[in-house]
């Protein structure tokens, strides 16, 4: 729920579904942890994941905090390490429009998230 995962062999998933994982292994304890598992429901409390799901969400009641706008695709550098469609410095069609532009900006300042 919060996101929290763990790399396990197969042989030691089988034995977690089934219920015949140790409670005292490592495995065990590491899953705990990770708040994938659960030994004893009533001595265990909910507070810590609750807690981790809150700061990992949190960014749903206070909107985007960051905004990145891709104004054009034109770029005349050939970085090696370029994630993007690069195009020519011609190519003004992979720019975008002064509507849309006007529109992200006056989204990236609405309060009403
Ligand atoms: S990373 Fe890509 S888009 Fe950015 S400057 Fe380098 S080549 Fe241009």
């Amino acid at each position: 729920m919060a996101g929290d995962w763990l790399l396990m062999g197969m042989e030691d998933l089988q034995r977690f579904a089934s219920h015949e994982l140790a409670t005292d292994s490592s495995l065990f304890v590491d899953l705990e942890a990770r708040h994938l598992a659960m030994a004893e429901t009533g001595r265990s409390s909910l507070s810590a994941l609750l807690s981790q799901i809150r700061s990992r969400k949190s960014y749903i009641l206070g909107g985007p905090a960051l905004h990145i706008f891709v104004v054009s695709l034109r770029c005349h550098h050939t970085c090696s390490y370029c994630q993007v469609s690069r195009q020519e410095t011609t190519a003004t069609t992979f720019d975008m429009a002064g509507s849309h532009a006007e529109q992200a900006v006056e989204r990236l300042y609405r309060v009403d998230w």
